[in-house]
């Protein structure tokens, strides 16, 4: 886990919360949960034409600074 900077207050909010706890500040849905990098990407999943929803137990992110995927 890491600890992030709220960008509304200047809190140190955990990477892991989906808000800051004092100002409700939400964290950028694509935000690394695990190191709070905001270098990540949507997967991918097949070619876009032919690929169906993707499901919602599916991770939409990856982080490029540590692997994890979420989302
Ligand atoms: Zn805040
Ligand atoms: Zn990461």
């Amino acid at each position: 886990m890491a600890i992030i900077t709220c960008l509304r207050c200047k809190r140190e909010v955990d990477s892991c919360a989906t808000r800051c706890a004092k100002c409700g500040w939400e964290l950028p849905e694509d935000m690394c949960p695990q190191c709070g990098s905001m270098n990540t990407k949507i997967v991918v999943f097949g070619s876009y034409s032919a690929s169906p929803a993707v499901g919602d137990d599916e991770p939409k992110y990856v982080c490029k600074t540590c692997g994890k995927r979420f989302g």
